[in-house]
């Protein structure tokens, strides 16, 4: 099948698992997850209709940034951001999903500010506890929120969760869920300056799930572009070594 075939094939799905739920099909913002993918295969995405790309490796989206920065798309970051990449990753990312630490949401507000200017964020949250996984800890997670919510730079517009890689779809969901309850009580306490707009959760494998749990953004790679050279690149830590890159495969 052609890129514009799957895409076609994965709007539809997302409309039926948004009309299962009672949500219209376009409130449900697609995330073209795009990291391996090269940048040719990207623009046929963006012709067949794709708006949003989301790039996990700052280098890598830096790249193809420089390609296709004509093309009328948004820019997100969804994969682990280091500080020191925090210069970069803000010549391109219009959002970033991945924010996960004080520490990191400090030095984006520096450069930020220096910049003089806001950017969108989301919060990560490590749903399924794995160590493999980035993401503040469930329990931390309005702490978190409140937190980062003190700088002025940058605009908390949700939550972002990566579900248990398994095939059991009740662990998939109860990931989701975790999810949609801290989204529930941070609007139900109603802190300052955070808009809970987005709940960035669902790939290629289980996005009509996360849908039903109440997702409104879902990053979707694989069941667009088909199988990526290495199908474990999204459990990288992003910015490895190359020696880390090159080895084989646990998956
Ligand atoms: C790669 C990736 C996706 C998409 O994964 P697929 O299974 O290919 O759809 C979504 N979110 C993040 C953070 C990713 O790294």
């Amino acid at each position: 099948m052609s890129i514009k075939e799957n895409l076609e094939q994965v709007k539809q799905n997302i409309a039926s698992a948004a009309m299962k739920t009672g949500e219209r099909p376009e409130d449900i913002t697609l995330v073209m997850a795009t990291k391996t993918i090269a940048p040719e295969r990207i623009r046929e995405a963006i012709l067949a209709g794709g708006h949003i790309i989301g790039e996990n490796k700052v280098q890598e989206a830096l790249k193809k940034y420089e390609v296709l920065q004509g093309e009328n798309v948004e820019w997100h970051f969804i994969g682990h951001l280091q500080t020191n990449k925090v210069k970069d990753v803000l010549k391109f990312a219009d959002m970033i999903h991945s924010v996960d630490r004080l520490h990191l949401a400090e030095k984006l507000d520096q450069r930020l500010q220096h910049e003089g200017r806001c950017l969108d964020i989301l919060v990560q949250v490590n749903t399924s506890h794995e160590e493999s996984k980035y993401g503040v800890a469930p329990e931390e997670a309005i702490s978190l929120v409140k937190q980062i919510s003190k700088y002025d730079t940058l605009k908390i517009h949700g939550l972002m969760t990566i579900g248990l890689f398994t095939k059991d779809d009740i662990k998939i969901r109860k990931c989701f869920k975790v999810l949609k309850e801290i989204h529930d009580t941070i609007i139900k306490e109603g802190i300052d300056r955070v808009q809970m707009k987005y709940l960035s959760m669902g790939m290629s494998g289980d996005y009509q799930i996360a849908i039903e749990e109440g997702a409104n953004m879902v990053r979707i790679g694989t069941a667009i572009f088909g199988a990526r050279p290495t199908p474990d690149a999204y459990y990288w830590p992003s910015e490895k070594t190359d020696a880390d890159r090159t080895k084989p495969s646990n998956f």
